[in-house]
């Protein structure tokens, strides 16, 4: 068992030239774009459609999560090197990490122990910069939108009172959430309210993850709708010619990247929307390059599978004509205890009357699974406080629903950990998979969709329309969107939109409090309770327990 921090574990591991790596997956050298030795920029020439169809597409997704994240993208990495290890060829394909959080408490998001991508400093903070173009892609826009309402040449008449479209930056900082803009005289701009929003959050990053090309992307962008003129007309990026601008910008980011796990084998990370507002899961592109390249791809979609799986198989597959074959539901014995009523203190205390309640949890999700046409496979994420009791009732309980549950040891042991999770998902995979199916066929009334995902993934009774909500739904149908996806904005924390509500919540409601539009993205974006887009440091923030040296070692990151 280790007692290495992730970095330690991490810093230990001498690493690979990445065109080895691209040489495994027969990529010839001079094909990839290298930033430095262990970093590397894929052609999107390399996208194959018939590899694609015949290889094997593995989502990893999550029970309801405690606020410590349950180690979707630890298990996502440990089952590629257990893929790997039993004689599969397995890449794994993942988000970007935002960097805001890295300095909060959710810290880095490049796995865990001895399941984790590297070089995991350079992948949590700038790594090759897509992050940083997604920002200034976006704020191009913005500053585009200010310039017109300031020129009196090309005006659009464009009424700041309705943009929506706000400005970000990659960090966690809630002064910036509530801003005026524009003040200080007539040659700096007409003053109005405006906001950040963090990266992750922008729909530029949307934009990026559902194109399926350099052209597709570009429309996107022209798509995007800004707010209204002082007499009531849409207006678009395309209004301010602004997409090709964007686009520029962009140029490389749309290339996935390419760096490698603990043993070597590929690592795809590319693009990284949040789960609770937005739609949680690398680039389509990412996805498409990874099954072009190798026979499984293991990827993650954020939080519980009632938001980032809902999505990444409505909105992501069923776009992009993907065909999951399994899905791995990640289960901790903690968050189990949590979901049957332990308090955050006794999440490291065994307790097989808390497990027993908070299955009912798990349950909703292995049921919400197979309403795709998908096998689910359940991935205990072992912790050395689980009991062996607690784990055994898992097991058998899981078994006797007709589901494999098996015990995952990816963080302690590596590809070794999990040998016996990846037979497990290449038996289903093998022998249960047929065509996934979306719940909704987004042609059906928004308020269908809507109620579909609501009744049938979070099982609620209803769902109630605020005024404001129903205001928005009008303006959906005379801009003529009714025929996006639904991207829901929930809490991760249950099943409903009350955080309070765990374990399987049954005699709710839900409420959506407004919609909002991205477009570009072709999403509706039902907001239910409060959401927020630009997150804020702890009273004692991770940076505080940061340090690089004189040599550029960091330690304290995690
Ligand atoms: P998710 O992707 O679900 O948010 P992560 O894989 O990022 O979760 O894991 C969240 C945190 O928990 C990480 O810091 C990781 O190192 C840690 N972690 C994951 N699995 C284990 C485990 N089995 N034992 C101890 N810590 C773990
Ligand atoms: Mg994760």
């Amino acid at each position: 068992m280790s007692h290495k921090s992730d970095i330690e574990i991490a810093q230990a591991k001498t690493l690979t030239h990445i065109k080895n790596i691209a040489n495994g997956l027969g990529i010839d050298e001079d094909r990839i774009e290298m930033y430095g030795k262990y970093k590397a920029k894929l052609p999107l020439d390399l996208i194959d459609e018939d590899k694609i169809a015949q290889n094997n597409l593995v989502l990893v997704t999550a029970l309801t999560p405690t606020p410590a994240g349950e180690g979707k993208t630890t298990v996502s990495i440990g089952l590629t090197e257990g893929l790997n290890k039993i004689g599969k060829q397995a890449t794994v394909v993942l988000r970007e990490p935002s960097l805001g959080p890295v300095f909060g408490i959710k810290g880095g998001a490049a796995g865990g122990g001895y399941s984790q991508v590297v070089p995991m400093e350079d992948i949590n903070l700038h790594f090759t910069g897509d992050f940083n173009a997604i920002e200034k892609a976006n704020n191009l826009l913005s500053a585009l939108i200010d310039n017109n309402i300031q020129s009196k040449v090309n005006n659009l008449n464009i009424d700041p009172r309705t943009i929506l479209w706000k400005r970000v930056i990659d960090m966690n900082d809630r002064a910036l959430r509530d801003i005026t803009i524009g003040l200080g005289g007539t040659a700096n701009g007409v003053p109005r309210q405006d906001g950040f929003n963090i990266t992750p959050a922008s729909e530029v990053m949307a934009i990026l993850c559902m194109a399926t090309n350099f052209e597709n992307l570009k429309q996107r962008l022209g798509d995007i709708f800004i707010g209204f003129t002082y007499d009531n007309k849409p207006v678009f990026a395309r209004d301010l010619k602004a997409e090709n601008a964007m686009a520029i910008l962009l140029k490389d980011a749309i290339k996935p990247n390419l760096v490698q796990t603990l043993e070597e084998n590929p690592a795809i990370i590319h693009g990284g929307p949040f789960a609770n507002i937005a739609q949680g899961t690398n680039t389509i592109l990412a996805t498409k390059m990874g099954l072009s390249l190798s026979n499984y791809v293991v990827t993650e979609a954020g939080f519980g599978a009632d938001l980032g799986a809902e999505k990444f198989l409505n909105i992501k597959s069923a776009y992009a004509g993907l065909n999951p074959k399994c899905v791995v539901l990640v289960a901790t014995i903690r968050a189990l205890r949590h979901h049957g009523g332990a308090k955050s203190e006794e999440y490291n205390t065994p307790s097989l009357e808390r497990v027993k309640v908070g299955f009912k949890n798990l349950e909703k999700h292995i049921e919400n699974i197979r309403k795709f046409n998908i096998e689910p496979v359940v991935a205990i994420n072992s912790f050395v406080s689980d009991s062996k009791e607690e784990v055994d009732y898992i097991i058998s309980t899981c078994a006797a629903l007709g589901v494999h549950a098996v015990l995952s040891e990816g963080w302690a042991k590596g590809g070794e950990g999990t040998k016996e999770l990846a037979a497990a998902v290449v038996d289903v995979v093998e022998n249960k998979a047929t065509q996934f199916k979306p719940l909704y066929d987004w042609k059906s009334p928004v308020k269908d969709k809507i109620a579909t995902i609501a009744k049938e993934i979070y099982g609620a009774d209803d769902v109630i329309y605020d005024k404001k909500a129903a205001l928005n739904l009008r303006r959906i149908d005379r801009l003529g969107f009714n025929d996006f996806a639904i991207c829901m904005a929930k809490t991760q924390k249950s099943f409903s939109d009350d955080e309070k509500l765990i374990g399987r919540p049954e005699g709710f409601v839900v409420t959506v409090r407004e919609i909002e539009i991205a477009a570009g993205a072709q999403f509706i974006i039902p907001i239910l309770g409060k959401m927020m887009r630009m997150p804020g440091l702890p009273t004692v923030p991770a940076s505080e327990n940061m340090h690089i040296d004189n040599d550029g070692v960091i330690s304290g990151l995690s």
